[in-house]
């Protein structure tokens, strides 16, 4: 396995792979790699010949006030962990060499990115975009693999590609969880035993509802206080949103009469966790 730091080596890597016929497979992080990063290794292995993960932190996701500076780093572990699951490059490159001095040049999905994370994170999806379109075109992927954990960020990527003709395939997986429920995360790092615990009914609040809705209930209104009663049980968490949307607009739904997703965000003693999971009708 080669640890690359720059575009360049980067790029005529997988130029040089691209050349002899080989298909690649892309795995974007931002490192402190748990089973849910590693899942997603594991389903660009069966799509390609060659595995690229990278690791970059990328600050222009980050709102002044959140977690950039604390975000947890340790590329030496995340190395060794992405060596035993069989990737060919961890890609990790400096701020500089992702946003050369004088950069300008931003990717804006509109739409989907408005509400939910949007709403409460301004700046955050323009900076996922930009980032993952640099990404593309430095890595040059034929499979680009990300996780279900984010959905929004799935979306507004699948739209981007769509958008701007990349010549590449996005592959969305499913949350790896704790088995407690609680969706793997770095920054699940945070928290400490009893917030894990309380945590975990996030995804009994998915659960919740998901139940209401197999017993019947199709009616927003009526689902969302069940999520919200679940949520409210610790005692410790502080909404930013619980909404039940349309799985391809992420537009709010009344009623769940077609192929839905319930996201939630909260602050569990001021730190930010986010899920989502399929809704059935
Ligand atoms: P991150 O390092 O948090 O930016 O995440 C990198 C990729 O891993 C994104 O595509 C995430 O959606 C995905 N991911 C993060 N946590 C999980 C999880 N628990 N299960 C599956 N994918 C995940």
């Amino acid at each position: 396995m080669k640890i690359v730091t720059t575009a360049s080596e980067m790029q005529q890597i997988s130029l040089d792979w691209r050349q002899q016929g080989l298909r690649l497979g892309f795995v974007p992080t931002m490192g402190s790699l748990h089973e849910g990063h590693l899942r997603l290794v594991d389903s660009a292995k069966q799509l390609a010949d060659r595995v690229i993960l990278s690791v970059f932190v990328n600050p222009t996701q980050f709102g002044p006030n959140e977690d950039f500076e604390k975000y947890p780093r340790d590329l030496k572990r995340d190395s060794e962990m992405a060596l035993g699951r069989g990737v060919d490059v961890v890609f990790t490159p400096g701020v500089n060499d992702i946003y050369p001095t004088g950069d300008q040049t931003q990717v804006i999905v509109t739409e989907v990115t408005r509400g939910l994370d949007g709403a409460f994170r301004p700046g955050h999806f323009r900076g996922v975009t930009t980032v993952v379109a640099k990404l593309f075109l430095i890595v040059l992927p034929h499979y680009a693999v990300f996780g279900e954990k984010d959905f929004q960020q799935l979306t507004a990527v699948r739209r981007m590609v769509k958008d701007l003709h990349f010549p590449l395939e996005v592959v969305g997986e499913p949350t790896v969880r704790e088995a407690s429920g609680l969706a793997m995360s770095s920054r699940n790092a945070y928290l400490n035993a009893e917030e894990k615990v309380e945590a975990a009914n996030i995804y009994q609040a998915m659960l919740g509802v998901q139940a209401a809705l197999q017993a019947g209930q199709r009616k927003v209104e009526a689902l969302l206080p069940v999520a919200q009663t679940i949520l409210g049980r610790g005692g410790h968490m502080v909404l930013d949103y619980v909404e039940i949307v349309d799985v391809s607009s992420l537009q709010p739904l009344t009623t769940v009469d077609r192929p839905a997703r319930i996201l939630i965000a909260v602050h569990l003693n001021g730190k930010r966790l986010i899920d989502n999971g399929p809704l059935i009708p």
